[in-house]
């Protein structure tokens, strides 16, 4: 091999290892990218066949002096829902914000727009999932105490209307249409994150998580 090939043959595979990071980091990806991404991991998960990428000790250098998540995603604190693990992704992946029921309140607002504005997240998703004890119990007005009865509060739009319409589970209804309000509110209450979306830099979208199969069923609204 002549030295000119030794040279265009590293520069090749530089060219590939920068292309390959970039293709790690959030900012690179469009919101269809990012969210392929997640359904792959998913359907790796439910097969049984999760590679854990990014998941060894060897990723906290790549990671330690800035971040670069592919997605914002806000979900229940329900320990079944783990989105690094149900969607197969690493170290530095995922921007999670995580608080009962999935509402949006003040802190979750400021930690979303932190996930989307400056870390440029391309998605955004609300990810709902089954059996979830928070909506239950707002659909079944249960009484609490401390400050739950606040949160439950944020939920009561979804179960009121789920018991209005529809058919069937009441609390399937209710976790779907939670999902919906979210994400709506989300968008009204946050015009940083409407400005993305409309300038198409963000891409939102609902799912629910089954915790008996592991799949997610994503949601069009
Ligand atoms: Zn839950």
């Amino acid at each position: 091999m002549s030295v000119r090939n030794v040279f265009w043959g590293a520069l090749a595979f530089l060219l590939a290892a920068s292309m390959a990071w970039a293709g790690v980091a959030g900012n690179q990806k469009s919101g269809a990218d990012a969210l392929a991404m997640l359904k792959e991991g998913n359907a790796r998960f439910v097969a049984g066949k999760a590679v854990h990428p990014r998941a060894a000790s060897d990723r906290l250098a790549a990671t330690t002096s800035g971040q670069h998540p592919f997605a914002t995603v806000l979900t229940c604190s329900d320990s079944r829902v783990p989105p690094e693990i149900l969607f197969d992704q690493g170290v530095g992946d995922l921007f999670v914000v995580r608080v009962a029921g999935n509402v949006i309140g003040q802190d979750v607002q400021a930690s979303i727009e932190y996930g989307v504005e400056h870390l440029h997240t391309p998605l955004l998703l609300i990810l709902g999932h089954t059996h979830c004890g928070a909506v239950t119990a707002a659909v079944q007005a249960a009484e609490a105490e401390g400050a739950i009865p606040a949160l439950l509060w944020k939920i009561q739009p979804a179960a009121r209307w789920a018991k209005a319409h529809g058919e069937g589970d009441v609390v399937e209804r209710a976790i779907e249409r939670n999902v919906q309000l979210s994400l709506q509110e989300i968008q009204f209450a946050s015009p940083v994150t409407r400005t993305l979306m409309e300038q198409g830099k963000l891409k939102a979208v609902g799912a629910i998580y089954d915790l008996a199969s592991g799949k997610v069923r994503w949601l069009n609204f």
